[in-house]
């Protein structure tokens, strides 16, 4: 088993619980680009130039963690493997965006860039985490929003679903 269990496992604080699982900044950094879609062990590696033993042991505790999951997939005849949100990584949303806005407000890139934003897909427009788009008032969904990092693209990608299993 690649599970780590430390003396952190099973306190009864739930922010170290938590911690336990995601306090590695490989863990934060894999589960940001599996939230916009990345699924693919080459896809992680090169975004985030990480050595391919220390991704490989990452990504399966994550998926023993229960955040990610691997699915086999057909690649010119081979099966390979993805490693796809579950709910439970899907609902690091809201970390996420806590992060973002902290980041922010508290970091400096070394080139200036614009702020990353949620859009709402729908209206186009920027909204805020929450229920309801600042812009035009309608019900939001994980699949209505979008990042947009211009540092990176000037589209904002939409986030990935989650697996249901
Ligand atoms: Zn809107």
């Amino acid at each position: 088993m690649s599970t780590k269990r430390t003396a952190w496992a099973d306190v009864p604080c739930p922010i170290g619980r938590a911690i336990d699982v995601l306090g590695d900044k490989w863990a934060l950094l894999i589960l940001r680009n599996a939230t916009v879609g990345m699924k693919r062990f080459d896809q992680f590696r090169e975004d985030l130039a990480i050595a391919d033993n220390v991704l490989s042991t990452r990504l399966s505790r994550l998926v023993d963690a229960r955040l990610l999951v691997r699915v086999p997939y057909r690649d010119d005849g081979r099966t390979r493997h993805e490693y796809r949100l579950t709910a439970a990584g899907a609902d690091l949303l809201p970390v996420m965006h806590a992060l973002a806005a902290w980041g922010q407000r508290y970091t400096e890139a070394a080139e200036p860039a614009e702020p990353m934003t949620l859009i709402h897909r729908e209206c186009g427009h920027e909204t805020n985490p929450g229920d309801k788009c600042v812009h035009c008032g309608r019900t939001v969904d994980r699949q209505d929003l979008a990042w947009l990092r211009p540092w990176r693209s000037p589209e904002p990608v939409p986030l990935a679903e989650p697996v249901t299993s």
